[in-house]
């Protein structure tokens, strides 16, 4: 049985609303629910890898790429600072079990 969808596929599948940011063959950029800070957003690989432990070899590509874009879509979004969090297992704070960088600005 394969594992249930995480809310971020079914957001990058459109079957949920969310605003986008941004979107490439790899990731999407969408901003958070739930804001902690003025600017608050989620980078999310379009390949549902659960949590940094489940990454493989095969996954720099994508992990490499979503850091190269987060000083691009800060400085999208007007700042010229901002805070980045990885939430890892449930004891991490980890909600949805699906790798998601927070990107934080006021
Ligand atoms: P975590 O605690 O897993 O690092 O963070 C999950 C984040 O996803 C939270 O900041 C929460 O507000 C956000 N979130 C949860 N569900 C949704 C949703 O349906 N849409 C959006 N845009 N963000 C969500």
């Amino acid at each position: 049985m394969s594992p249930e969808k995480s809310i971020f596929s079914k957001i990058i599948d459109r079957e949920i609303p969310a605003t986008f940011i941004h979107e490439d063959e790899k990731c999407i950029v969408i901003n958070d629910i739930n804001p902690k800070a003025r600017v608050h957003l989620l980078i999310i690989p379009k390949k549902p890898i659960a949590t940094l432990f489940d990454l493989t070899p095969d996954d720099k590509d994508v992990m490499g790429h979503m850091m190269l874009l987060l000083p691009q879509i800060a400085q999208s979004q007007g700042l010229d600072g901002f805070k980045t969090q990885i939430n890892t297992g449930e004891s991490g704070g980890q909600e949805v079990f699906h790798i998601h960088i927070h990107l934080l600005g006021q």
